[in-house]
């Protein structure tokens, strides 16, 4: 029996981490992650209440393991602090699957891109 669920590897890219479960593999989006960064900023800003406001092109810049038992990240925003355990991730990457949220940042940023319906007012 498997006391806690470690990630086999953890992959990190400028748009997202990739962490590979024994039952399969789940890619977190650099802008979730951000949203649900766990530094002490942000940490007092939930506690306020407050909304966290993420930048949408927001990219990951470094991964520090932490003991066994997390990872710390850096963005490219600045948050260096947010400091994430392998049951917190698996969560976010759980609920990101079925709400879709990683689907639909990277959605946004190619309708940016492609943004040029100006030309059809009047
Ligand atoms: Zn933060």
């Amino acid at each position: 029996m498997s006391g806690g669920a470690d990630p086999l590897s953890v992959s990190l890219a400028p748009d997202a981490l990739t962490l590979q479960w024994p039952d399969g593999p789940s890619s977190l989006a650099a802008a979730v992650l951000r949203a649900n960064c766990r530094c002490a900023p942000c940490q007092s800003l939930r506690l306020r209440g407050e909304t966290i406001e993420v930048d949408a092109g927001v990219s990951l810049v470094d991964a520090q393991p932490i003991g066994h038992y997390a990872v710390q990240l850096r963005f490219s925003d600045g948050h260096e602090r947010g400091i994430y355990p392998w049951p917190y991730l698996r969560a976010l990457g759980g609920a990101a699957a079925h709400s879709a949220g990683s689907l639909s940042w990277r959605a946004d940023q190619q309708l940016a891109r492609g943004a040029s319906m100006d030309s059809r007012t009047r």
